[in-house]
């Protein structure tokens, strides 16, 4: 099939993909799928070393010349609103909070009209103190990473004793009104499988809203074992046996967790199964790297060089064209229970989680 010319601007460096793309300014892709939600990673670093996601001795990170300026990231940015019909833009890493501009950043995200909705995904060291300063810069919400309600296992499993600075995080988040503050856990076999249900209650009392995470086959060391994995089907067992879960009765549509009101409300819980009950179908998410490659999916093994086209001088139409094409590429699902699923190259904490 060839391609139709659809009146755009000439790309650089990639071939239409087959069937031809339709004439939709929209980040569409061949299964009916529309991206409207923006991971964008900040940085490839963090100060934390959870055993899941990198090794104790860290990764190389990025140079800094390969990662995209502040003006760089708010023109990418400004393009997926205007130009892609973006409505999300969530912030992570890497730990996004190690980025010195990212209120310079949210701002400008701010500004844009429409005005998207912005989100932030961190680890919450740091996050007392700067709680207020994001919350002006225009963040509307933000998800803090706690794996266990234990100091001994923060530790053990974060390698850094910093649990009471992403408790204080958490607090202080909530008090400034980033309200509900979210709680992503991971549940490692052997290690914290047994603090489904007091991580819950932790959460319930304080006013957290917790979601739990399946273990992805996205680490630095490729040490992710399906058997392994603990289950969503797992930690709802576990969480029935001691509250009373209704279904919440929301439409799932491209959010990943499936959610329960718990004992009644208005505390709900969410669990994603990533691995056991994927969401591809209803994906809607688009990925920036913070060295400024587009990603069509997490485990997507080929990335879309914009930071190349836009240091060369390419003009918003031409990225926004390459950008479409690399949406239109999406592969139907993550594909991890086919027998010759490979890991992407980059892991988590590189992509952008
Ligand atoms: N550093 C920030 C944080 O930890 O929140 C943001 C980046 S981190 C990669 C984003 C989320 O991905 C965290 O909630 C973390 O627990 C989760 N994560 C990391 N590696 C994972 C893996 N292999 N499988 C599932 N979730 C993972
Ligand atoms: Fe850092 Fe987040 Fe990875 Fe933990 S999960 S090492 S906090 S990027």
């Amino acid at each position: 099939m060839t391609s139709t010319n659809l009146g755009l601007p000439a790309t650089r460096g990639s071939t239409p993909p087959d069937p031809a793309r339709p004439a939709n300014p929209a980040l569409i892709d061949k299964y009916g799928r529309t991206a409207t939600d923006l991971r964008v990673s900040l940085t490839d670093r963090c100060n934390l070393r959870c055993t899941y996601c990198m090794p104790e001795e860290g990764l190389d990170w990025t140079p800094r010349a390969e990662l995209l300026s502040d003006d760089e990231l708010v023109r990418l940015v400004t393009i997926a609103v205007h130009d892609l019909g973006v409505q999300e833009i969530r912030f992570t890493g890497g730990e996004p909070l190690l980025r010195r501009g990212i209120e310079d950043i949210l701002a400008a995200a701010a500004a844009l009209r429409p005005r998207p909705d912005l989100s932030l995904t961190t680890n919450g060291i740091g996050l007392a103190r700067r709680a207020k300063g994001l919350a002006d810069a225009g963040l509307n919400r933000l998800n803090v990473s706690l794996d266990t309600t234990r100091r001994d296992r923060f530790e053990t499993i974060t390698r850094r004793e910093r649990f009471d600075d992403v408790l204080a995080g958490m607090a202080a988040a909530q008090a400034i009104g980033l309200d509900p503050v979210k709680v992503n856990t991971v549940l490692l076999r052997g290690v914290n499988d047994d603090e489904a249900v007091p991580l819950l209650r932790f959460c319930v009392e304080h006013g957290y809203e917790l979601r739990f995470i399946e273990q992805m086959p996205l680490d630095a060391q490729h040490a992710w074992d399906r058997g392994e994995m603990v289950t969503a089907e797992e930690i709802l067992k576990a969480l029935k046996a001691e509250f009373e879960l209704e279904p919440h009765g929301e439409e799932r549509g491209g959010a990943p967790a499936e959610r329960w009101v718990v004992d009644g409300g208005p505390a709900t819980v969410g669990v994603i199964g990533s691995v056991t009950r994927p969401f591809c179908g209803a994906c809607d998410r688009t990925r920036l790297t913070a060295d400024g490659q587009v990603r069509n999916c997490l485990f997507a093994r080929t990335e879309t060089d914009l930071r190349g086209l836009l240091r060369g001088g390419g003009t918003d139409a031409e990225i926004a064209d390459v950008w479409r094409d690399a949406m239109w590429g999406k592969l139907p699902g993550h594909g991890i229970d086919d027998p010759g699923f490979l890991q992407p190259d980059r892991p988590m904490s590189a992509i952008g989680g």
